[in-house]
Order: structure tokens, then sequence, then C-alpha cells
């Protein structure tokens, strides 16, 4: 269905746990306080939310965490959401390292595409970024994918790890790290589209320097010869390069310094179950309440219904990260699902 805005919203985000494996420093650097098990949603209450937002246009879900890949059995979640008249897509966003020894479910449940987050292929710096030394798994998990011929995007946050780290860039005329060159690399040999994200201003994700887009873009055209804008649009707000000889794409996913907010399609799904209208702002709906409430299965739906079409209604025209004091989100990118 249309937003208020006229903006059409057919993709909807859920974040199956606020778990997960890693300590990515931006997201969730420590042992933070997690959802009890029994706040979680269960995949069935999950399946009765989807079941009534696909009667109102959603046909995209991803599939997000925390690490969606820690709880137990969420590949059964991605073969029921498939089976649910309307729906397109599930794809999933995963830090990769349980890809190798799940591939099996995920190509058995139907996955559409895996997003593999990965900012550096550098393996200390990986290890420093996310707290383990687990580079060679996720690049495992990603051949394996490839193999199984599941489309993979790799998705990285702008941040300036040599700035933060204090170390030099590795190219001192351009500012184009080893990190990114790296990851960037992955696109010349490999059917992959390398994403970068621009940081946002979300839970610890306040603390790192994020490279602005605006100038993350030039320095590397001028790094790499030949990267020609690509007119290929994906389901989301990405905007694509392409370098010549490379058989995949290089994309940017710029929120905050090529504001999208006009094409935005989607809401998003906490794992405690509240529906979220923005990723900037706390204003949602409690659907938990609504599931786990009273009442005919006929009456939930009705109640599920409202709450979603309430939540699309309430969608603002836009995000005000720019201005910090804007803000209202006060959960982590662990807890929302990115
Ligand atoms: N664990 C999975 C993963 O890493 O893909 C899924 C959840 S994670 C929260 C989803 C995405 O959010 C990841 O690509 C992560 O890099 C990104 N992310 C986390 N904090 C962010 C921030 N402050 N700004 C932009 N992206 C962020
Ligand atoms: Fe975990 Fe993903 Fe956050 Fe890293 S970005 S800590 S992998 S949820």
């Amino acid at each position: 269905m249309k937003d208020s805005f006229g903006r059409e919203i057919d993709y909807l985000r859920i974040s199956i746990t606020d778990r997960c494996n890693l300590r990515c420093l931006y997201c969730m650097p420590g042992n933070i306080e997690t959802v009890p098990m029994k706040d979680i949603l269960t995949f069935e209450e999950i399946a009765a939310l989807v079941r009534c937002a696909a009667q109102l246009g959603i046909s995209k879900i991803k599939i997000t965490g925390g690490e969606p890949l820690v709880r137990r059995n969420a590949c059964n979640l991605i073969k029921m959401l498939k089976g649910i008249k309307g729906i397109e897509q599930v794809t999933l966003t995963t830090n990769g390292l349980l890809l190798e020894e799940m591939i099996d479910y995920l190509t058995d449940a139907g996955t559409d595409c895996i997003n593999i987050s990965l900012d550096t292929l550098d393996r200390d710096r990986y290890r420093m970024i996310t707290g383990y030394d687990g580079l060679d798994k996720v690049l495992k998990g990603l051949e394996t994918s490839l193999d199984r011929n599941i489309p993979v995007k790799i998705n990285a946050v702008s941040v300036n790890w040599d700035r933060y780290f204090r170390e030099e860039a590795a190219d001192k005329t351009t500012g184009i790290s080893n990190d990114i060159r790296g990851l960037i690399s992955l696109s010349e040999t490999k059917p992959v589209d390398v994403r970068f994200i621009e940081l946002m201003p979300i839970g610890f994700g306040k603390d790192y320097p994020g490279i602005p887009h605006d100038s993350l873009i030039p320095m590397i055209q001028d790094s790499f010869t030949g990267m020609e804008k690509d007119s290929y649009h994906g389901n989301g707000p990405a905007s694509y390069y392409h370098i010549k000889g490379h058989m995949g794409r290089i994309g940017f996913i710029s929120a905050i310094h090529g504001k999208f907010c006009d094409s935005c399609n989607r809401i998003r799904l906490t794992s405690r179950g509240y529906l979220k209208s923005c990723l900037c702002y706390d204003k949602g709906v409690d659907v938990k309440d609504i599931l786990r409430g009273e009442g005919s299965k006929f009456q939930m739906e009705e109640r599920l219904l409202e709450g979603l079409k309430k939540c699309i209604l309430s969608k603002p025209d836009s995000h005000s990260f720019s201005n910090r004091e804007e803000i209202t989100e006060k959960l982590t990118m662990s807890a929302i699902g990115g």
C-alpha cells in the first residue's frame, strides 16, 4: 500500500534475534543487554504478521538480526515465508560466519539473495573490527553461496578505519584504505556487488569516523579508472557504478549525503515485535501485543492489518540523521536489524 506521501511500501525487514556471534565496534561492541527469549517473536507469530503484510502489498522480506543465523532453525522461517502468497523474495543479511555450515538449509529454503557484511579483507583488521578471527570462515561462506548459485552482495560500512586505528592510508594521494581497495577487488574476480553503506548515527555508530559518500565516490573514481555510473537499480536505495573489467558492481547506499527518503519503500520489525516506521525514530506499533492478545484468529488478523496500516501511514517524510537532536531512536543497530 502507499504511505501518506504516496510511496509504495513493499519491503519489510525482519530482525529475528538481537543476539550476535560478533562484536562489531560500531554495532555491538560488548556484551550489551539482550531481549529475553520469551519476548522474541516466534516464527509462527512472524509468519502471521507477514501473511497480513502480504495482503497490503509487502512482497519482499529481508531476514536480519543481530546475526540471524544464530537463531535455531532460522532457515525454517525463510521456508515458511517463501510459502506465503504474495511474498516474492526472501533475502538474508548475515555476517557470513555460519554460512558454510548452513548453506544446504538456506538453499533448500529457497533463499533468494544473501548480503554478507564485511568491512575489510585484512585478517587482523577484521579481528580488530569484529572481535573475532573469522575472516577465512566468511570468505568460505561467500564461495559456498556462489557455488550454490545464490546471488551474493557484500555490504561494508563506510568507516575510516585507518583514522580510527591511527594508521596512514595506503594510498596517500586518494586517501583510499587497503580495506576499501580490498573489498572493491572482490568485484573484479567474483560476480558480487560490493556496496558501501554510509555510517548512520544510531547506537554505537555515533562514535566512529564515517566516510561521507560525496567524498568516497570521487576518491574511488580517482583510484580506479573506468568507474562509470551503472543503470542497474536493485530493490533498495543503492546507486551503482561499474569498473571496467570487473564482474560485479560497486554500490553506494548514502542515507546521509544522498538522502533517499523520497523513494523509501520499507518498514521494519524488531525481534521483540515492534513495527518501526523509520530507522531514525522510535515511532511505531507494538505488534507483539496484538499477536499475544485475546480474541479469535480473525480478530487478530484484523488488528494486525490495522497495526500495519497505522505504521505505514505514520511513516515520516524523511529522517533527520544530519540533525542528531532530532533522532529519537535509542536502540542499537543490532536490536533493529539495520
Ligand atoms: N548481523 C547481520 C549483518 O551483520 O549483516 C545482520 C544485522 S546488522 C545490524 C545489519 C547491517 O547493519 C550490517 O551490514 C551492519 O554493517 C550494518 N550496520 C550496523 N551498524 C550500522 C550503522 N551505525 N550505520 C550503518 N550500518 C550499520
Ligand atoms: Fe553482529 Fe551484524 Fe552488528 Fe556485526 S553488524 S555486531 S555481525 S549484528
